[in-house]
């Protein structure tokens, strides 16, 4: 990482942990700051989790749970 240049005003891209609140899955994000979804979670339909996702609706638990067929697979 040492050719990166400091830049406060730019997002930082880099690895995050997947969006989906439980995949344990690794990919890149824009901005470090907002993990986005890994590229499976994405193609399954999962929503990104976050406290504001869970505040703004009456969505229950179940509603973040990972779509993927492999997300409780026990590989
Ligand atoms: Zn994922
Ligand atoms: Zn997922």
């Amino acid at each position: 990482m040492m050719s990166v240049t400091l830049n406060k005003q730019q997002p930082q891209s880099g690895y995050t942990g997947c969006a989906c609140r439980d995949c344990m899955d690794t990919t890149v994000s824009g901005d470090v700051t907002k993990p986005e979804l890994c590229g499976l979670c994405e193609d399954a339909g999962c929503e990104s989790f976050t406290v504001e996702a869970m505040q703004a609706s009456d969505v229950t638990a179940g509603h973040f749970e990972c779509q993927r067929d492999d997300a409780y697979g026990d590989e």
